[in-house]
């Protein structure tokens, strides 16, 4: 038998996932101790309709509690997606901000399960039983939730000509036929019409 070395020097853990941190350091001391974890260039499958046009980075500070650790990792990336006016690829920066305790599943101390608290939600994110946090999970919901809405590739973008579905960029040129009435109250933007009559 060769001994092993159980330290962990890296805090990347031995699977290589760069989100994925080995604290069984961190939890060996005592309440108030803070490490912190530069985060970058990570990859993220935050669901099937959701791609990242840049990879996530940022950083994490991670705080021993008494009863396990408190996250708080401030991270950015940026999500693409398309002008919701005139379809254009774009990419929106977005801010994660992970702010969570995560409590362990193996007291580090004695090598026992720690049962969930009373009441505990039980999908509240626990440190694995190998005394390592797993972030991704908690990264890909933060991204999902960032998600922008309807996000515009400019503030004010002008959207698609209803006559011929070309974007309306400036000296767009007015076509012959009058505008249908129905198409063009599906504009849904208003557009610059200064009365001539006055
Ligand atoms: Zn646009
Ligand atoms: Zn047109």
């Amino acid at each position: 038998m060769t001994a092993r070395d159980t330290r962990q020097p890296h805090p990347v853990d031995a699977h290589g996932d760069p989100l994925t941190f080995a604290v069984s350091g961190l939890m060996a001391e005592p309440p108030g101790t803070v490490r912190e974890y530069e985060i970058s260039g990570v990859d993220v499958d935050a669901g099937e309709d959701l791609v990242l046009a840049e990879p996530v980075g940022g950083r994490m500070r991670l705080l021993r509690t008494n009863r396990g650790l408190v996250v708080d990792a401030r991270l950015a990336t940026a999500i693409a997606g398309e002008c919701a006016r005139c379809l254009r690829q774009l990419a929106t920066p977005v801010q994660l901000w992970i702010d969570e305790e995560v409590l362990p599943t193996i007291d580090f101390a004695s090598g026992l399960p720690v049962p969930p608290e009373e009441g505990a939600d039980p999908e509240a994110p626990r440190l694995t039983d190998h005394h390592e946090l797993e972030l991704r999970p908690l990264v890909a919901a933060a991204i999902s939730l960032a998600e922008p809405i309807a996000p515009l590739c400019q503030p004010d973008c002008p959207g698609l000509c209803p006559d011929c579905g070309e974007r309306l960029e400036p000296g767009h040129s007015v076509h012959d036929q009058p505008l249908d009435p129905r198409l063009e109250a599906l504009r849904g933007f208003r557009v610059d019409e200064d009365a001539d009559s006055g």
